[in-house]
């Protein structure tokens, strides 16, 4: 279930959020989370226990990055990478979205946690597949792995070229049937239903995935990059940490 925290102004998924794991996705009053400072104040408030804070370069790729080294600096940037999964206690993986989904994982029995930044370049490179993929290369197996689709987009906005359409229906078919539809003259990508049937595919299971049901660019509590681009254009956060 997806609930909304009012005092860190975050919605949140109970399945991710256990006792030694602490997750969120922020919304547009925390800030603009391209920021470092807007991350580093929210931490300080909500007084959670780090040491690292890990920032994904973002470059539409699937590319996931496994991080282990903890000698690194207090912000760790990773370069070419989308996608971050640890097994190091105290270290806040995030990722920044507007639009675009973000997605959080976690496998309680090896201790695992996972961020994305899926948008349609990744969702047709498969990315939240490599991110299990990844979680399985540490030990992890998908009926153990939790998984929470953040705010993005909905397919009542999120109008795509017929080019997109067809490189989808390349990809898969059937898939592509599911998740695109036509109305006022253009196709309508669902991303957020994509990226659970990616997951299903590859055997995560129904009850152990939380989605979200507002639209980024219809619910002004998000930043969205289609509404704001030309005004108020920020990023909105996601995290997740643990510390068992
Ligand atoms: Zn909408």
């Amino acid at each position: 279930m997806i609930t909304y925290d009012a005092d860190f102004q975050i919605f949140a998924s109970s399945l991710i959020n256990k006792p030694g794991y602490f997750s969120g996705f922020t919304t547009r009053a925390v800030g603009d989370g391209r920021k470092t400072s807007t991350i580093s104040n929210f931490l300080n408030l909500s007084e959670i226990k780090y040491q690292k804070v890990v920032i994904p370069e973002q470059i539409h790729s699937a590319n996931v990055a496994i991080f282990r080294n903890r000698d690194r600096e207090n912000y760790a940037k990773i370069e070419e990478t989308d996608g971050v999964i640890t097994q190091d206690n105290e270290v806040v993986l995030t990722t920044v979205t507007a639009d675009c989904c973000p997605m959080i994982f976690k496998d309680e029995m090896t201790g695992t946690i996972g961020i994305s930044h899926v948008g349609w370049r990744g969702s047709l490179k498969r990315m939240p597949q490599k991110m299990v993929a990844r979680m399985e290369e540490v030990g992890s197996r998908p009926e153990n792995i939790a998984a929470a689709i953040g705010p993005t987009i909905g397919d009542c906005c999120y109008d795509v070229t017929d080019d997109r359409y067809y490189q989808f229906l390349e990809e898969d078919e059937s898939q592509a049937t599911q998740v695109f539809n036509h109305h006022g003259g253009k196709w309508h990508l669902n991303l957020a239903f994509l990226n659970y049937l990616l997951l299903r595919e590859v055997g995560i299971k129904k009850e152990n995935i939380d989605h979200f049901p507002f639209c980024t660019k219809c619910d002004r509590r998000f930043f969205s990059y289609r509404r704001d681009k030309k005004e108020d254009y920020g990023e909105m956060f996601s995290f997740v940490v643990k510390s068992v």
